[in-house]
């Protein structure tokens, strides 16, 4: 049998996106495959990136309209992969395309059609701090700026009550509630899995009241809080109020000792986090409190000790399992053991609860679907026979980004490079 050239992608994050742009310049013919409505990954939650604090959208959004327009990249939104058979040269690949009930090539994006909806449900992409129609998209700036409909929740496929809304309120007919799932049916030569990665849920540690109180948030709640296109427009106000937070406390490494390993990038995200806050507040108190700071490399050990040095206040405790947020309707109290083992308290208005990342729900099934391995802690393993190999443990599958461990976004892309070469080097040109 001829050896296939093409390449699949699995995750449209910025790894699985920088991916596909330097296979497609090469020539070859790349399916990126994302399991939600839009492309972007993690990245595009973000308003600002570490080190340099540069603008996240200016930073993802010319490559996801590049993914977008390319001639030589397929991109299958509301996908899944389902089956993967086949070795490295031949692999079959069959695809689940879930409906998206909104023609792309029809929908201008002008969202006419929100309005009229008369549903209102919580927005999951913006960490549920606001809600969403039945037809939407995920955030605006969302690419493709296509909407897609909630069959679960909207009125004409659960049959609560007739609604066509949607449809009447648009005017390039671009809505079909006929639009069907299909299954794709690929061949390819080798295959990058670039499925990023989840973040612990906080809420399995009933010690910090995650919530419990409206003021107490995880990591990627604070990134939404602060993002210019979030549910506040930027404005940082404590949940359901328009209270402004006095004294913010950062608690790093929560469900670290649960993962067994350190994320690598939580103090990182958390200084940034200080740098937010005192450039929008200058007045709020803001307190670290850690058992470790990890920042490896040359730049980030400096923007941490700037950040943390002159904008916020360390709090060096004893024991996370002895750290506790106690609270009322009123105030949120931390009750910690210092380095000296004395008991104290603090009170403050909000807590940043710097969470651990994960491996994705999903990870076994693809490592089973795939035939690769998984490391002990749920990430895919890269072979360890070969010195910084990104190549999974079978030969033609390669794995970039946070999908193989958590990591930030420059060690992602370098992975992303790292995988193209493989995949030219194992692929005839
Ligand atoms: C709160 C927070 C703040 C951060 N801030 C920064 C920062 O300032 N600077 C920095 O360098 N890094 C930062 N990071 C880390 C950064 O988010 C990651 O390095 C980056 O997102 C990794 O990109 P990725 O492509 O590997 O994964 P992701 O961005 O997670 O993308 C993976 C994609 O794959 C899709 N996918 C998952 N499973 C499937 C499947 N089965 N089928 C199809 N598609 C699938 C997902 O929907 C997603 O679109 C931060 C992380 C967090 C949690
Ligand atoms: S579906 Fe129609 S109304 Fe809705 S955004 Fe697209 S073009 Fe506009
Ligand atoms: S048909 Fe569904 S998506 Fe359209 S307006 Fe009605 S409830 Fe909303």
């Amino acid at each position: 049998m001829d050896q296939q050239k093409n390449v699949l992608v699995i995750g449209a994050g910025i790894a699985g996106m920088k991916a596909c742009l330097l296979l497609a310049k090469t020539g070859k013919q790349v399916y990126l495959v994302e399991k939600l409505p839009i492309i972007g990954g993690k990245t595009i939650k973000n308003e600002e990136s570490f080190p340099n604090l540069e603008c996240s959208t200016c930073m993802v959004a010319p490559v996801q309209q590049e993914i977008l327009q390319h001639p030589n990249i397929k991109t299958l939104t509301l996908s899944e992969v389902e089956k993967i058979e086949g070795d490295i040269g031949n692999f079959t690949i069959i695809i689940n395309k879930k409906a998206r009930y909104v023609s792309d090539t029809d929908c201008i994006g002008c969202d006419m059609c929100f309005d009229p909806c008369p549903v209102s449900i919580s927005n999951e992409w913006e960490e549920n701090l606001m809600n969403k129609k039945a037809i939407y998209v995920p955030c605006s700036g969302s690419l493709p700026n296509v909407p897609t409909i909630d069959t679960e929740h909207c009125y004409h496929f659960n049959g609560k009550q007739e609604c066509n809304a949607c449809v009447e309120a648009c005017m390039f007919e671009a809505i079909n509630f006929d639009d069907k799932d299909e299954k794709v049916e690929i061949q390819v030569g080798a295959v990058i899995i670039a499925t990023g990665s989840d973040i612990y849920d906080v809420s399995l540690l009933p010690q910090f009241g995650y919530g419990k109180h409206p003021g107490i948030y995880t990591s990627m709640e604070f990134e939404r809080l602060f993002a210019s296109n979030g549910p506040t427009s930027g404005e940082l106000t404590i949940r359901n109020s328009e209270k402004t937070p006095k004294s913010i406390a950062i608690i790093h490494c929560v469900g670290r000792k649960e993962q067994d390993y350190c994320s690598g990038i939580c103090c990182m995200y958390s200084a940034k986090h200080a740098h937010f806050i005192k450039h929008k507040l200058p007045d709020t108190k803001i307190y670290n409190f850690y058992r470790d700071i990890c920042v490896p490399g040359k730049t980030y050990q400096k923007f941490v000790e700037k950040i943390n040095d002159i904008e916020t206040q360390m709090i060096y405790h004893n024991s996370m399992d002895e750290l506790n947020i106690l609270h009322n309707e009123n105030e949120i109290t931390i009750e910690y053991i210092t380095g000296k083992s004395k008991k104290e308290t603090l009170t403050v208005d909000m807590v940043i609860l710097a969470s651990a990342l994960n491996p994705g729900k999903d990870f076994s099934d693809i490592s089973k679907m795939a035939k690769i391995d998984l490391d002990k802690n749920g990430f895919f393993i890269t072979n360890q026979e070969k010195v910084g190999s990104v190549e999974s443990t079978k030969p033609g599958i390669f794995i970039a980004g946070c999908a193989e461990g958590p990591k930030d976004v420059q060690t992602s892309v370098i992975q992303a490079e790292a995988a193209v070469s493989g995949v030219m080097s194992c692929l005839d040109s």
